[in-house]
This record gives structure tokens, sequence and C-alpha cells, in this order.
């Protein structure tokens, strides 16, 4: 029987591994951490369960959502993000909703941009596009300084890879106040989260936790763990950054991340209903968002968890939208090995979602 190695146990580790279990191949999951499912794993503090950096499922394709909804039921979000405005101590809700232009002292400068925008937002860059998709004032007000500071960039023109297929979001909310109206927007109904879904996945391969994988030596197909225990097999399926896999030959890739606090904080919820999310533009403050996890979980709790993100480079999490990193992450790909695939978030160095990486695992299956 042909043997896989797969690197990690994320939702990409544990997809490509249920794809390649389901054809016949004997596989091997290894993962340095303690548990499966990478950062969609629901842990608990103090009792409040939470994932590291909010992970609802989100998406258009019917089949991702059937196939996650089938172990793991999922409950519709009516979900509604706050952005504060400090210059005039106001909450809106994010995106903007056009019956709040009102509420900003430019409303009459904002509608004319509105008017003036173009069809279609075709800017080659993050400043350029969203200009030209909300009008220059919009753009100031929630995005300019919010996006440097979480990005940590001097300028948003650098941002200047697939911002206009990245951006889900629309420009302007109307009628209801929560976003996505067109998609499935859900979280898990169970308290441990999508942890079910893993196990799934999961059944029937070797799953070795507490391993981590230090050296690669991807010509002969074989990564070396921690204790020098080497793993041959025919093929390895990757999720993490090729760079590691292939030792920073041609550099190291960028990537953004954040760092996150957790408080405990006295009342059954702390933000107004069906609020999930507040964002901070202003560039006086080093948060960028703060999260009420109970609004996803449903936790029962007189208490509920409110965790304080603040950009960091101590952890990687986003790859950049940045053409030169892109192509630099795609010279890795180009140059591995045909039985080495770079797979999940980090090896594709994508902003891809759950719902991308379980369509990606059907085409694996199908591949293979
Ligand atoms: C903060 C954040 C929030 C997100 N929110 C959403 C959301 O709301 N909705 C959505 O659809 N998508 C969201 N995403 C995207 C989606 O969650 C990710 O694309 C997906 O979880 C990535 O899974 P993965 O398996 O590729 O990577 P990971 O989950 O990062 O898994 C990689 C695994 O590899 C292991 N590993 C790393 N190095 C080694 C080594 N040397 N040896 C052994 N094991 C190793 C790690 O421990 C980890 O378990 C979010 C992403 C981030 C970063």
């Amino acid at each position: 029987m042909k043997t896989a190695t797969v690197i990690g146990s994320g939702i990409s580790g544990c997809m490509y591994a249920w794809a390649l279990q389901q054809k016949g191949w004997n596989v091997n999951v290894i993962e340095r951490a303690s548990a499966t499912g990478g950062g969609c794993r629901t842990f608990t503090f103090a009792g409040h369960p939470y994932t590291w950096g909010p992970r609802h499922f989100l998406s258009p394709y019917p089949e991702a959502y059937e196939f996650l909804n089938k172990i793991v039921p999922l409950r519709d979000l009516k979900k509604i993000n706050y952005n504060y405005q400090d210059d005039i101590d106001t909450f809106f809700t994010y995106p903007p909703h056009e019956d709040d232009i009102d509420k900003l002292p430019e409303a009459d400068q904002v509608r004319q941009e509105l008017r003036d925008r173009p069809d279609v937002a075709e800017g080659a860059n993050y400043e350029e596009f969203y200009t030209q998709r909300m009008g220059p004032t919009i753009y100031r007000r929630f995005n300019e300084s919010f996006n440097k500071k979480a990005w940590m960039l001097e300028s948003n023109a650098e941002m200047d890879f697939g911002i206009a297929a990245t951006v889900k979001r629309n420009a302007l909310e109307t009628g209801e106040r929560h976003e996505f109206k067109d998609w499935y927007n859900c979280y898990p109904l169970a308290s441990d989260g999508y942890n079910k879904w893993f196990d799934y996945l999961l059944e029937g391969c070797e799953v070795r936790l507490n391993s981590n994988i230090t050296n690669f030596d991807i010509e002969n197909s074989i990564v070396v763990l921690e204790d020098g225990e080497k793993i041959k097999s025919d093929i390895i399926v990757s999720t993490i950054s090729p760079d590691i896999l292939m030792d920073n030959a041609f550099g190291e890739l960028r990537y953004m991340g954040r760092d996150c606090h957790f408080m405990v904080l006295p009342g059954e919820r702390i933000f107004p209903e069906n609020v999930y999310f507040i964002y901070y533009p202003n560039p006086e403050t080093k948060i960028t968002r703060l999260v009420e996890y109970k609004q996803f979980t449903q936790h029962e709790s007189p208490n509920s968890l409110v965790v304080i993100e603040i950009p960091s480079k101590k952890n990687k999490l986003y790859p950049m939208l940045i053409q030169s990193e892109v192509d630099k992450a795609q010279k890795y790909i180009d140059n591995m090995p045909d039985h080495i695939f770079s797979v999940g978030r980090m090896g594709t160095y994508r902003y891809i979602d759950i719902d991308d990486i379980i369509l990606a695992g059907f085409e694996f299956k199908k591949q293979m």
C-alpha cells in the first residue's frame, strides 16, 4: 500500500488525510501540537470555548456546507460587526450601512463620492481599490489606518496582490445589517466546535501528536522529527509554509500575526445583540479588533470571554497580499519535486478559508 506523510493536522492536513485514506493510502499525520485541528481547534479559557482567531464557516458553496454540517451541525449566524469612529464617539456597523451615512460629519461629500464611484473597482492595490469601491472619505475613515495597522504597512499601496478576489464583503451594506446575507454564515452548535470533525476526517489514519518535524529531505521524501527519527513515504502533503520546507532557499516569506489577550468580563453578553466583532481603525490604539466569543459559541455562563487582538510578528497567521511575496511562494512551489504537495493556507501562501480547503480536499481526492 502506498504511504503518505501529512505535515500538520489543521483543517488542510485533516482534509487531505481524509482524501488519501478514502483512496486506500496508508496515511501518517504528524502534528507538533498536543491536539489536532490547528487554528480551528476549540480550546477553553476558564471554561469559555474559543478558537485561535474566530473561525466561522462562511461560504457560497452548498457542497462544502453539507460536508461539514453532516458531521458537525451548524447554526446560522446573523453576524454584525461594529466599527468605532473615535472623533465622533460613534459605533457604526461594518461594512458601513447606507442608512448611517447621515451620522457622518462628511455626509454630503460621501454621497457625492458614492455617486461618482466607477461601476467596478479595479484599483491595482488596496488603496486604489478601496478608494474606488467606497469613495475616498469612507476609505479614509474605515479602512486606511486600519489596514496599515493590521498589516504593519507604511502605505496601503504596498498591498498589490489579488485584493478584488480576497475582498468578500459588500462595499456598503443595505437592508438588514448583518453581513453575507446570501452565503452560508455559520458556526458549529457543539460546544467543542469543529473538534469532532477532525476526528471524523482522521479516522483510519495514524496520527502522531507532539511530534515536531525539524528537518526535511524533500528530494528523498523524508521528514525528520526533533528526536532524530526519520519517516520516509511515497508522497508528502505539507500544510506548513514552503520556505520552511525548503530551508529558506529563496528567502523567508512575510506573514502577519496577532497577539491575543483573553479577558473574561462580568455579564451574560458584553456586546449588543448579534454584534460579534468591534473594529478599531484609529491609529492611536494598537487594538485592531475585539471579539466576543460567546456570540459564536453560545456558551452558558454569567460571564463572557472577550479577546483583544493586536497585530504582531510573533506568530505567522496571514500571508501578505503583496505580489513579490506571492511570487516568492510560487517559486518555492514550482521547485518542489512532484511527490511533494504544498497545500492549505500556509502551503499555498493564499488567503484561503475553511470552505476553500474542503473543496480543495475534494479535488485532491479525485486526482489521487
Ligand atoms: C486568525 C485567523 C482567523 C480565520 N478565520 C476564518 C474564518 O472565520 N472563517 C474561515 O473560513 N476561515 C478563517 N481563517 C482561515 C482558515 O481558518 C484557515 O485557512 C485554515 O484553518 C488553515 O488550516 P491549515 O490546516 O492550512 O493551517 P493550520 O490550521 O495553521 O494548521 C497547520 C498545522 O501544522 C502544524 N505544524 C506546523 N509546523 C509543524 C511542524 N514542523 N511539524 C509538525 N506539525 C507542524 C501546526 O501545529 C498546525 O496544527 C482564518 C485564519 C486565521 C489565521
